[in-house]
């Protein structure tokens, strides 16, 4: 006997609270001739920050991140070694 699964249909879980929709409330910009391929943008908030895999300098993932990740993004500001990460809060 060929049995049908009972029970309601598996559900995929989302987090709680997320919403694609998030707030804006950061304008990024990234200066790519002064970038000197530390990484450490990536490594801190790697959602926004990549790697170029040709020469290793800053690729901007999104130029208005949402909200969540605002302390990454300031934290990256301050560790890139050579000041190319330029975070305007002002930004909505
Ligand atoms: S941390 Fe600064 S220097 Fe390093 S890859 Fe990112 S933008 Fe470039």
């Amino acid at each position: 006997m060929v049995g049908r699964p009972t029970g309601p249909p598996a559900r995929t879980t989302r987090p709680q609270g997320h919403d694609e929709r998030e707030d804006n409330t950061m304008k990024i910009t990234v200066d790519r001739d002064r970038c000197v391929g530390a990484g450490m943008c990536a490594m801190t908030a790697g959602e926004v920050f990549e790697q170029h895999e040709d020469d290793g300098r800053v690729v901007l993932l999104l130029t208005e991140p949402p909200e969540r990740c605002a302390d990454d993004v300031e934290e990256a500001e301050q560790l890139c070694p050579s000041r190319a990460i330029t975070v305007d809060p002002a930004a909505s």
